[in-house]
């Protein structure tokens, strides 16, 4: 997903593109961007976020929550329990922020 920002009536928006169904959202912030997006791909392309999540290409080295090492796909943090799909759209989401 492409995030960018830019200006609408005088306001900073931040606007970012689900990259499973280019479905394209806008809030006031980077943050919030991400928040929406992560949020619709749960709840839309959950099961397709899971297969993403477990290649070994996108595996984490460390648990983004807690800094547990893993270096294997897992859809859990097995030391904090963390959902490692969730932050894996969240890692995607925000690795494609532009502006
Ligand atoms: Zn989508
Ligand atoms: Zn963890």
């Amino acid at each position: 997903m492409h995030i960018q920002m830019y200006v609408y009536n005088g306001d900073t928006m931040a606007e970012g593109i689900c990259y499973i169904c280019n479905q394209t959202y806008t809030a006031a912030s980077k943050d919030a961007v991400v928040d929406q997006i992560v949020e619709h791909m749960m709840a839309q392309h959950w099961g397709h976020v899971r297969r993403d999540t477990l290649e070994t290409k996108n595996k984490f080295d460390k648990c983004p929550n807690c800094g547990a090492t893993l270096g294997k796909p897992l859809v859990k943090c097995p030391n904090c329990g963390a959902d490692l799909i969730e932050q894996f759209a969240r890692k995607t989401t925000k690795g494609y922020i532009k502006g």
